[in-house]
């Protein structure tokens, strides 16, 4: 088992997103290493994109395996989503977040740190003690609603009568919602009537080539209508933005240029450890 897992993990950056081992062998790792306290939370910048100031944060789980090192979640979100370990793995991020945010604002204050955002599965929404666990770990950290960030899928939102419920329940608290990977699903639009996002944030897909122009038939323009179409939705219903996945200054021109004001991604900042949010955070309130 232990030559399969070091052939099979691949480093997360490289986005493999078969899960090697069985599945029913991987739920049970999964709950051992949650026992364990295997689990680690890193956390990605989110970026103003004239001038690179940290506004935020996105949560991203890790798993510190014993011995195949750290696995990214492409590798085992899905199996704990299958066997429900999403639940109590997402009680952890969300009490990690909450905890640490909370941490960051006493020590930088109000303006260094608007928000910090996590990752919320389907799963996690249909849970009916979800609501219940979120107003909890905000009065335990300290957190103010206004601060936290729930990411969810389009999805995960088109679930029915009890996700909705959940979601605009949050919404009420003041909690944030922000529509990830947006564009990538079917019904993008007419869920944003239902929906109560705050949050728009256009999927890596679209910024991807955003900046070429190689002479060939697909123009820049072309490369740029979804990003183009998705700002002027935000704007129009008075929704913020996220662009994500951005890899180069050039995307960072392109996306200024149709109006983001917002980005995050391997240029602005990659995922790292509470510890690295702190410095990034000192060296802001010296500047
Ligand atoms: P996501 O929510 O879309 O998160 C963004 C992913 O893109 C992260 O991968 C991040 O490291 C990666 N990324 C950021 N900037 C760039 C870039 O410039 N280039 C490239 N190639 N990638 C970039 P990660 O951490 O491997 O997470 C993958 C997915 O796993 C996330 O996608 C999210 O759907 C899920 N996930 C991560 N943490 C959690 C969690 O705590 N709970 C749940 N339910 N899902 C999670
Ligand atoms: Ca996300
Ligand atoms: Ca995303
Ligand atoms: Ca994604």
């Amino acid at each position: 088992a232990k030559e399969r897992g070091k052939a099979g993990f691949v480093r997360y950056a490289d986005g493999m997103r078969e899960p090697v081992l069985a599945h029913m062998q991987l739920g049970g790792e999964l709950r051992r290493a949650l026992e364990n306290d295997e689990f680690r939370v890193v956390y990605q910048p989110i970026v103003r994109l004239d001038d690179g100031r940290l506004i935020g944060v996105e949560a991203l789980v890790r798993w510190h395996h014993p011995v195949r090192g750290v696995v990214g979640p492409a590798e085992f979100i899905p199996a704990a989503e299958r066997t429900g370990l999403i639940v109590p793995l997402g009680r952890f991020v969300l009490r990690e977040t909450c905890g640490q945010a909370s941490a960051w604002l006493a020590e930088f204050g109000p303006e260094a740190l608007a928000e910090a955002g996590l990752n919320v599965s389907a799963r996690q929404l249909h849970d009916p003690d979800f609501v219940a666990e979120v107003t909890a770990a905000l009065t335990d950290s300290g957190l103010p609603c206004e601060r936290l960030v729930l990411e969810v899928t389009e999805s995960a939102v088109l679930r029915g009568q009890q996700v909705s419920r959940a979601l605009h329940e949050l919404d009420r608290m003041g909690i944030r919602l922000a529509l990830d990977d947006f564009g990538t699903g079917e019904s993008s639009l007419s869920l944003l009537r239902a929906f109560p996002a705050a949050i728009i944030k256009l999927d890596k897909s679209f910024v991807d080539g955003i900046e070429i122009d190689d002479g060939g038939p697909v123009t820049p323009d072309a490369r740029q209508a979804v990003a183009r179409a998705v700002i002027q939705l935000a704007g129009a219903l008075g929704l913020a933005t996220v662009a994500e996945g951005i890899e180069s200054a050039e995307q960072v021109a392109v996306l200024r240029e149709l109006g983001y004001t917002v980005g995050q991604g391997y240029f602005l900042g990659e995922p790292m450890t509470a510890d690295g949010v702190s410095r990034l955070l000192a060296v802001q309130r010296k500047a």
